[in-house]
C-alpha cells in the first residue's frame, strides 16, 4: 500500500454505482434463499463501502486544504449524488427487512443490525425529503452565517431565526413520521435504542448534584491552560506518539505503524486547512483512519490528536473483527469512551511531549473534563424544553435559558439587557447541526472516568477491557457494549458519584 499522498484519485462513476445498486435491488427482491438475498445484500454494501473509500480521499484532501478548487469541486458533485445513491440502499434495506429471510439474516448478524436498519428506513421516509431539504438547507445558512467573517447588524436576528424556523421545521417531520415530536426522533436518530428521555433526565440531575458545586470551587482558583510542549516539531511528536502505542500493545503499536508508514495523517498547518480542527477521518474497504489537525506545540494539541488517534484504533480493530461495516463504529455514548480513554492512557508518556509540565496538563485536562459536564447538561435541557414546547416566544426562550444557565453553571452572570432584548441564548452549535447529540460526550465521560480509575489500580485489566469494547465496535446495544468493557450503567442510581467522585479528589489534591 502506498502513502495516503499517492493514493490516486478519479470521480467515482456515478451511473456505474447506480446501475450496481439497480441490480443488486433486483436480485435482492427476487431471491430464491437465503445465501441468495444474503450476497446480494453484502455485495450491495460493497459497493457503498468502496463508493465511500473514494469520496472520503477527496474528502480528506478538502479537509486539508489541498488544491483546493479541485477538491472542493469533487465535493459539491458529491452532495448531489450522494442522496439519490442512499435511496436506492435504504430501497435495498427495505426489500431484506420485508423478506421472509429476515430472522436467518438476524440469527447471523444480530438484532442490533435489524434495529439499525428499521431505524434508518423509518427515517428516510420519501414523505419528508421536501421538510429534510428545508432543514438541511437551513443548515447550511447557518454554517455559511458562521463563516461569513465580519458579524454583520442584524447577525442576531439571522441566527435566531434559523433557529426558531429549525425547531419548526424539525417538529414537522417527526409528526409526519408519526413521532410524538421531534424529541422522541432525535432519540431514534442518535440509536438510543435501550435508553430514554427519563434516564437522560436522571442523568442531568446526578450530574447536576455532584458537579455542578465542584466546578463553582475548582473554577475559584486561577484559570488553568494547557502548557506548551517542548517538542515543537510534527514528525518528532508522531514519533513520540508512535512509541506510545507499541508499548500500550502489539495491537496499538500495529495500528499506529501504519498511520506512520502510510502517512495517514495531517497534522501541518496550511493556509487553507480548518483551524483549531481535528478530526478522524475512517476509510472503509482499506479499513484504516486519517487523522486530521494542526499543530503549533500546545498541549491541547496533543490532547486531541491523541483522541483522535483513540477513534481511529477503535475503529480499526473493529473493522478487523466485526463483518458489518455498520457495527465498525458505535453511537457517540461509546464512540467518545474510545478516544477520551486514551488521552488517559497516555499520561505515563506525557514526560518525552510536555517535560515537568507534564502534571500542568494533566490537572488541566482533568479540569476541562469536569468543567465541561455542567455547560453540556444545560444545553441537553434547553433543547428538550425548546422541542417540548415549540410556540415559546423569542424571550421566553431567552429566560429559559438564563434559568437552566443559573442553574449548571452559577458561576455565570446573566445579562438582563440581552434577556430583553432577545438576543439571551446559546449560541451553540449542535443547536442548528446536531441537537441531543451534546450529551452524549456526558455519558461517555463516566465510563472514560471508570477506566481510568481502573487504570490506576489495574492497568492491564483496563486496557483489556478498553480493548474488548473497541473491537466490538457498535454490534451491540449501549447497555451491553458497557457489559462488553466490564463498565457501569451511568443512568443506575448514585453511579456518578461513585465514579466521579475519586478523580473528582484527585484534581482538587493537584489544584
Ligand atoms: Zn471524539
Amino acid at each position: 500500500m502506498n502513502k495516503f499522498s499517492e493514493f490516486s484519485y478519479t470521480r467515482p462513476d456515478y451511473k456505474q454505482v447506480k446501475e450496481n445498486l439497480l441490480k443488486y435491488r433486483y436480485k435482492i427482491l427476487n431471491a430464491t434463499s437465503y445465501e441468495d438475498i444474503r450476497q446480494s445484500w453484502l455485495s450491495m454494501k460493497e459497493v457503498m463501502q468502496y463508493l465511500e473509500y473514494i469520496e472520503e480521499i477527496a474528502f480528506i484532501r478538502y479537509l486539508c486544504g489541498m488544491s483546493d478548487e479541485f477538491y472542493k469541486e469533487e465535493v459539491r458533485i458529491q452532495n448531489i449524488e450522494d442522496p439519490q445513491i442512499v435511496v436506492l440502499q435504504n430501497e435495498c434495506d427495505k426489500l431484506l427487512l420485508n423478506s421472509s429471510y429476515i430472522d436467518h439474516f438476524r440469527l447471523e448478524f444480530g438484532d442490533k443490525i435489524v434495529n439499525h436498519l428499521s431505524n434508518n428506513v423509518m427515517l428516510s421516509n420519501t414523505q419528508t425529503v421536501s421538510l429534510q431539504a428545508e432543514e438541511s438547507q437551513l443548515r447550511s445558512e447557518y454554517m455559511s452565517l458562521l463563516s461569513a467573517k465580519q458579524r454583520t447588524e442584524g447577525f442576531s436576528d439571522k441566527i435566531y431565526d434559523i433557529l426558531n424556523k429549525l425547531i419548526k421545521v424539525r417538529t414537522e417531520i417527526a409528526r409526519t413520521l408519526e413521532y410524538k415530536n421531534y424529541i422522541e426522533m432525535a432519540y431514534k436518530i442518535h440509536g438510543r435504542f435501550d435508553y430514554g428521555e427519563k434516564e437522560i433526565a436522571s442523568f442531568r440531575s446526578q450530574l447536576h448534584k455532584l458537579i455542578t458545586p465542584a466546578c463553582n470551587e475548582l473554577r475559584k482558583s486561577n484559570t488553568i491552560k494547557y502548557p506548551d510542549t517542548i517538542i515543537k516539531d510534527t514528525n518528532e511528536l508522531i514519533t513520540v506518539i508512535k512509541d506510545m502505542f507499541s508499548d500500550l500493545s502489539t495491537e496499538s503499536g500495529y495500528y499506529m505503524n501504519y498511520i506512520f508508514e502510510h502517512e495517514l495523517f495531517d497534522i501541518a498547518d496550511r493556509p487553507n486547512k480548518r483551524q483549531n480542527y481535528f478530526c478522524c477521518c475512517m476509510l472503509p474497504y482499506i479499513k484504516l483512519p486519517f487523522i486530521i489537525g494542526s499543530f503549533h506545540g500546545n498541549g491541547l494539541e496533543v490532547n486531541s490528536l491523541i483522541h483522535e488517534l483513540g477513534h481511529g484504533y477503535a475503529f480499526y480493530t473493529a473493522a478487523r473483527s466485526q463483518k458489518l461495516y455498520e457495527y465498525h463504529r458505535a453511537t457517540t455514548s461509546v464512540n467518545e469512551i474510545h478516544s477520551k480513554t486514551m488521552e488517559h492512557f497516555a499520561y505515563p508518556y506525557l514526560d518525552r511531549l510536555l517535560g515537568n509540565q507534564k502534571n500542568i496538563y494533566i490537572r488541566n485536562h482533568l479540569f476541562h473534563s469536569f468543567d465541561n459536564l455542567p455547560y453540556r447538561c444545560a444545553i441537553d435541557e434547553f433543547e428538550h424544553a425548546i422541542y417540548d414546547d415549540i410556540n415559546l416566544s423569542r424571550t421566553q426562550r431567552c429566560e429559559l435559558w438564563a434559568e437552566i444557565e443559573n442553574k449548571y453553571m452559577p458561576w455565570r452572570t446573566n445579562d438582563l439587557e440581552s434577556i430583553k432584548q432577545g438576543t439571551y441564548w446559546p449560541n451553540q452549535s449542535h443547536l442548528f447541526t446536531h441537537p441531543f447529540y451534546y450529551i452524549e460526550y456526558n455519558v461517555a465521560q463516566v465510563s472514560v472516568f471508570e477506566f481510568y480509575e481502573r487504570s490506576k489500580h489495574n492497568w492491564n485489566q483496563a486496557w483489556k477491557d478498553y480493548a474488548n469494547l473497541c473491537k466490538t465496535g457498535g454490534s451491540k446495544n449501549y447497555l451491553n457494549l458497557l457489559k462488553v468493557g466490564n463498565l457501569s450503567n451511568p443512568f443506575s442510581q448514585d453511579i456518578v458519584t461513585k465514579i466521579c467522585k475519586p478523580v473528582l479528589d484527585e484534581l482538587f489534591s493537584l489544584m
